[in-house]
């Protein structure tokens, strides 16, 4: 060996020994891994077609854990190792604990996914005749791109409450002889005025308008006969009059079904992966995991995409009372329980899009197809709005996930001031408990079709998993 040849070698080892691993492990390509990915991603898909909004989750998470073997929460009980227990938060957030062998005692393991998407709210008085249509008026739910919710398919979903204490659930368009509904657009042929605007002003939320239908009741010169057919329409199916729109939360929602995405099947399209797809893991976890040291709490909660408030959302009381009824019962002091306990918010990361690749900076983005991302922070600006997880729960984290094997990488959401989002993280961190995002790297986030790479969201499966059987 020359000596130049010496020298390159020894740079090359002291390389291993000094620079990142780079989590960049890459997609392990083992056909038994990849099997046990598609199966796990079968399941997500059947999830998502079922679970468009956060009521239909919650029925598909409850569903799922009394399969195996959850029961309702019942403070007055005493509950032993093993036992398992959800809690419903009206029908639209679930806390699903696995009591640990040493209960409280020593903090819970919390995982927090949200089961809440960007789509388009009916509002209050929703239904109008405008030139012979009849058309549903909109309020945007979320952070959306409003043209991308133009000319696209949308279902009706939902729940109507009647005065007399039933109520109704409604989910139009799903099934293929369902109609669906759309948001029109304008031709590109008379567009040049619109086309010539800046995005944000090209489509307002006012313009969100869906239509639903276009025939008269009878052929009376009667006014609103159109808006009259689709009523009784509605009257018949359901039994609701038109007031009965002011107690009901009816969101269109995109029709398409999951779909794998690419020739090699390796990735999935479908709307409201944020969050589902951290939410079908947590889920899936909670389930699975097998007699913890440390009691777990998963929770899919609502709201995040519009700030978390609401006794649904993250900055209610309701997961916190739980932790201070488990602890009450086991003799602890809550807030010493907060104190030691360990969360993963799991939501989703902007994965690197090589099209866009200036509003990203690559060393610290996430990657399809290199496992569940860290987000260490979030936030905006110089980190405002944000918890910035502690170096040594960072440590701890990487030791369990690196320990079990797990594929994972970090990302930042984005370059700097390029923009900016938050997560559920910051409101467990404010209740004094560590915390850091875990979760998938999309494309095309907050669209009506996302992208996901399988590996990565049975990678983050797996990072839950594991997170909730370490010490
Ligand atoms: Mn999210
Ligand atoms: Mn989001």
């Amino acid at each position: 060996m020359s000596k130049i040849d010496e020298e390159k070698n020894s740079a090359q080892r002291l390389k291993e020994k000094l620079f990142a691993k780079k989590q960049n492990k890459t997609n392990s390509t083992d056909p038994e891994k990849m099997k046990k990915v598609y199966e796990f991603c079968e399941g997500y898909k059947c999830f998502l077609n079922n679970a468009k909004t956060e009521r239909e989750a919650v029925a598909f998470a409850i569903k799922k854990a009394k399969d195996a073997g959850f029961t309702e929460y019942d403070y007055n009980k005493s509950y032993k190792p093993g036992d398992k227990v959800y809690v419903n938060n009206r029908g639209r957030a679930v806390i699903l604990a696995v009591i640990g062998k040493n209960g409280t005692k020593d903090g819970v393991k919390l995982g927090i996914a949200h089961i809440d998407s960007p789509r388009l709210d009916l509002k209050p008085n929703p239904l109008y005749q405008s030139s012979d249509l009849a058309m549903f008026k909109t309020h945007y739910y979320g952070g959306i791109k409003k043209y991308q919710w133009t000319a696209v398919p949308l279902s009706l979903h939902g729940v109507v409450a009647m005065k007399d204490g039933s109520t109704v659930n409604i989910a139009v368009g799903e099934d293929e002889d369902d109609p669906c509904f759309t948001v029109t657009d304008l031709l590109p042929h008379l567009a040049s005025e619109q086309m010539s605007k800046p995005m944000v002003k090209a489509f307002t939320g006012e313009d969100l308008n869906v239509l639903v239908g276009s025939l008269p009741f009878n052929s009376d010169e009667e006014s609103e006969n159109v808006k009259l057919n689709i009523m009784n329409i509605i009257f018949e199916k359901y039994g609701m009059t038109e007031d009965d729109f002011l107690s009901a939360e009816l969101m269109m929602v995109p029709s398409f079904k999951a779909r794998d995405i690419g020739f090699d099947k390796s990735m999935i399209g479908a709307y409201g992966h944020d969050d589902k797809v951290c939410a079908y893991p947590a889920l899936m976890a909670s389930l699975n995991v097998e007699a913890p040291e440390k009691t777990t709490v998963t929770v899919l909660t609502d709201r995040e995409e519009i700030g978390s408030d609401g006794n649904t959302g993250m900055k209610s009381t309701y997961v916190v009372d739980f932790i201070s009824d488990l602890a009450k019962a086991d003799g602890e002091e809550p807030r010493h329980v907060m104190s030691k306990s360990l969360c993963l918010s799991a939501d989703v990361n902007a994965a690197f899009d090589p099209t866009y690749a200036s509003a990203y900076e690559a060393n610290n983005s996430s990657y399809i197809n290199k496992g569940a991302v860290i987000t260490k922070y979030t936030g905006s600006g110089g980190k405002y709005g944000t918890s910035d997880a502690s170096a040594e729960y960072m440590a701890y984290i990487r030791k369990v996930l690196d320990g079990a094997g797990v594929v994972w990488q970090t990302g930042e959401l984005g370059k700097v001031d390029g923009g900016g989002g938050g997560t559920i993280a910051k409101y467990v961190a404010n209740l004094n408990a560590d915390v850091v995002d875990l979760g998938v790297p999309v494309l095309s986030m907050h669209a009506p079709f996302e992208i996901v790479s399988k590996l990565d969201v049975y990678e983050t499966y797996r990072a839950l998993y594991e997170f909730y059987s370490a010490e």
